[in-house]
């Protein structure tokens, strides 16, 4: 039987609720599809600063690196907010994914027919959109050296090297020949060299892909494109900073947070979680969507084991529900039959999941 062991990390607010949901799903459909799963369970973030006195406790790392993959809920929150950077929640996470050396993140965007009065634009632009961004996460400028804050001067330095480069690039030529067969990769390279370096870097990559049709556009372009027409796009190729304004901007066209998933991967690792963060408001009373989770746990199954008709029975079973009427709070006001919670969410997506 084909096994795989899970590090779950739940983290902090409503992160336990959720994943608990994921786990619920993930459950139906390994029975149904005949694989089996075990959960292991690490703290990291708050939860983790509150037992340990650290965000990332090496027994974390270590766990992470040991499991097949990495299901996460969220992090944070107000009680840990004013503890000095070293020990805060987020740099328990961004050590976490340098730790796992996951380069690549995926994030796709799907807009749901049944909620597209979710989103703030119109019907006709967003119906039918699904694409996903492919952002460089452990690279660029958010990395480069030197970086300083003087006192009249600060600097960072924006520097991808032609490997950094290729091994993203590859990632999204891989993806696109699973869904459309098209890559757009968005740079600077009217203005800055290290966008010049990446075009030629990615037209070299896309040479082994002759079936992927490859595009090039300027960011600035990007983000108009986004919004005027983003049925345009099937994979969205960039950097990591162009890829954190572009992908939450993307997530926009959906309407809501709860609902999109994201995987970061590597040579070997996997990190899968919501886009969303911790949500201290809603934490403990059992309305947070469990949706994007249940969606990340998909992606894990999709893009780590290879377990693909079970991640095909997940996403069909989330596109029932919606149909269906089914709705967590953030999403009620869509045409909702009923509005359950979290739980009764997860249920009915484990229980359509497992159906034939
Ligand atoms: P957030 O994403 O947690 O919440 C933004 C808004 O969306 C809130 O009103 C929240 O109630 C709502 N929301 C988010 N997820 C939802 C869900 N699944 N269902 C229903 N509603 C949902 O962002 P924030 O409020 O800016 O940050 C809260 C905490 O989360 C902060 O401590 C922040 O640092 C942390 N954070 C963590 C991550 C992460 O773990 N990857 C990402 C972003 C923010």
């Amino acid at each position: 039987m084909r096994k795989y062991k899970i590090a779950v990390i739940k983290g902090d607010g409503i992160g336990p609720e959720i994943i608990d949901e994921a786990i619920k799903v993930l459950d139906a459909v390994s029975v149904k599809e005949g694989f089996e799963l075990s959960y292991h369970e690490y703290l990291m973030g708050g939860a983790a600063y509150d037992v340990y006195g650290d965000p990332l406790p090496e027994e974390t790392v270590e766990g992470a690196k040991n499991a097949d993959a990495v299901l996460f809920g969220a992090i944070g929150g107000e009680k840990w907010d004013n503890l000095p950077r070293e020990k805060r929640p987020e740099t328990g996470l961004l050590k976490l994914r340098e730790a796992l050396g996951v380069f690549a993140n995926l994030r796709p965007v799907t807009v749901y027919d049944e909620l597209i009065n979710a989103s703030t634009l119109k019907p006709d632009v967003i119906k039918g959109v699904d694409l996903m961004v492919v952002r460089e996460l452990i690279g660029g400028i958010y990395f480069g050296k030197p970086r300083a804050l003087e006192k009249d001067k600060a600097y960072n330095t924006m520097i991808y090297t032609k490997d950094e480069i290729k091994r993203i690039a590859k990632v999204a030529f891989e993806i696109a020949k699973k869904r459309k067969n098209r890559v757009t990769s968005v740079d600077k390279a009217n203005v800055l060299e290290v966008s010049q370096l990446w075009r030629e870097t990615v037209e070299e990559v896309s040479k082994d892909y002759p079936d992927v049709k490859l595009e090039h556009m300027y960011v600035d372009n990007a983000a108009m494109q986004l919004i005027r027409d983003p049925k345009q796009f099937d994979v969205i190729l960039t950097g990591n900073i162009f890829g954190d304004i572009l992908s939450d901007e993307a997530s926009m066209l959906s309407g809501s947070i709860g609902l999109l998933p994201s995987a970061s991967i590597g040579e070997k690792y996997g990190l899968y979680e919501p886009i969303h963060g911790s949500a201290p408001d809603i934490a403990g009373q059992g309305i947070a969507n469990p949706i994007a989770t249940i969606a990340s746990a998909s992606m894990m199954l999709r893009y780590q084991f290879g377990e693909e008709k079970a991640a095909d029975r997940i996403e069909n079973a989330i596109k029932r529900v919606l149909k269906e009427g089914y709705r967590t709070k953030d999403i009620s006001s869509f045409d909702a039959k009923e509005i359950v919670t979290t739980n009764e969410m997860g249920s009915l997506i484990a229980q359509y999941a497992a159906q034939d």
